[in-house]
């Protein structure tokens, strides 16, 4: 396209295998990095330009480095912006470059195809610009480019698990210390994700009234548990013993974080002894709680679930992501993958009309260079 070799580099989406609602609550999650990745080939200029082409929307956009500065602008380059930008903000000198970038990860299905494209144009960026960068900081600069020039306040686990996934494995984060456990998942199930191609307008308002929530809970809790800075400090006996303080569903959003927590560590529990049924069981306790106390799902995410609920081979289901939409994550046995996909198609078509899209994921490796050892 741009009539010069490149270098290649990808980053993953993600899935989280459990944990939701509880990464700005300083607690746990545990996503997987998928085989899915967005692609940036790059090749150096020799001014201050970028040129960006995305073959999924078959668009070219023209950036100046000296130009970046500003708030959001509602366009998918401002990821591509932001990433460059906060590299700049943090004192590296990048050069202009030509981009193209080939994506995979499903747009906009709560897979995190976001976070892949800005681990992946920073890995790219640094590269032709001779910077050297440590992984904690590209995913710090990444997640402050989605919240300053894209104007989404997410947390760090995308961008984190973009980088530091490995094939085989899943991650455990721990949001507010950003230790990290690897868990090996066993090649005898696979993680199925199904997209409801439902989004509910109401999501973004939702969530910020459910940070509120949980942040008004830590806030009535602190006058009697000065130690606690988050709702992860809180055990559920201390919860319980205060609860006539909260409002109901303050009471409600805060056992729905406390609980998930306790959930993320069981299922570390569970894959580090080998038990899928155990892990599976703890996908959908979580289902319901985010159903029933923290109130995200909705009638098609919850329609998956039942559905898998009653499908042969599948130990576990739950909604993943922020909810209203998007998709639910299924741990299936492998031998019953191609069953459990047209079943829970054939199913949800029949109650909804809408023609489910199925991604059978295996856990992959995170960001890099293409091919992996740099011989390009
Ligand atoms: P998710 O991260 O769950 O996929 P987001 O709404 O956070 O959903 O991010 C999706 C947005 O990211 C798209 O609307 C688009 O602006 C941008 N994006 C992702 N991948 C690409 C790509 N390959 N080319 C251009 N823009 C992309
Ligand atoms: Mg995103």
């Amino acid at each position: 396209m741009y009539g010069t070799g490149s270098r290649v580099f990808r980053a993953p989406g993600r899935v989280n295998l459990i944990g939701e609602h509880t990464d700005y609550n300083d607690g746990f999650v545990m996503p997987a990095a998928i085989g899915f990745y967005t692609w940036v080939a790059a090749a150096r200029r020799t001014d201050n330009i970028l040129e960006i082409y995305s073959d999924h929307l078959d668009e070219k956009v023209t950036l100046c480095l000296d130009d970046l500065a500003g708030p959001p602008r509602s366009h998918w380059s401002d990821y591509i912006r932001g990433a460059a930008a906060s590299l700049q903000d943090a004192g590296h000198k990048l050069s202009g470059a030509n981009l193209a970038i080939h994506g995979e990860v499903p747009l906009g299905a709560g897979l995190s195809s976001s976070a892949s494209l800005e681990v992946a144009t920073a890995l790219a960026l640094a590269s032709v610009s001779e910077v050297e960068l440590p992984r904690l900081e590209l995913v710090k600069l990444c997640q402050a480019a989605e919240h300053e020039y894209v104007g989404t306040r997410c947390g760090i686990m995308d961008q984190f698990v973009a980088c530091f996934g490995v094939s085989g494995h899943a991650l455990m984060l721990d949001c507010r210390s950003l230790d990290y456990e690897l868990l090996a998942m066993s090649v005898d199930h696979s993680l199925v994700v199904c997209n409801s191609l439902v989004r509910h307008e109401l999501a973004s308002g939702e969530y910020n009234q459910r940070r509120a929530d949980c942040e008004k809970g830590v806030k009535l809790l602190q006058a009697h548990l000065p130690g606690v800075g988050a709702l992860r400090d809180v055990g559920i006996e201390e919860l319980e013993g205060y609860r006539h303080l909260l409002p109901e569903q303050v009471y409600r959003r805060c056992r729905h974080v406390i609980t998930e927590n306790r959930r993320v560590q069981e299922a570390a529990k569970c894959l580090r002894s080998g038990d899928p049924v155990g892990f599976g069981q703890l996908m959908y306790q979580s289902h319901n709680s985010l159903r029933d106390d923290f109130e995200v799902s909705c009638k098609e995410l919850d329609l998956l679930v039942e559905i898998a609920s009653t499908s042969d081979g599948v130990y576990g289901a739950r909604m993943t992501g922020g909810g209203f939409g998007g998709c639910t994550v299924n741990l299936v046995h492998a031998s019953c993958i191609a069953d459990f996909s047209s079943h829970i198609a054939k199913s949800y078509q029949q109650k909804t009309g809408i023609v489910l899209d199925v991604y059978v994921c295996e856990p992959a490796q995170g960001a890099g260079p293409w091919p992996p050892d740099g011989s390009q």
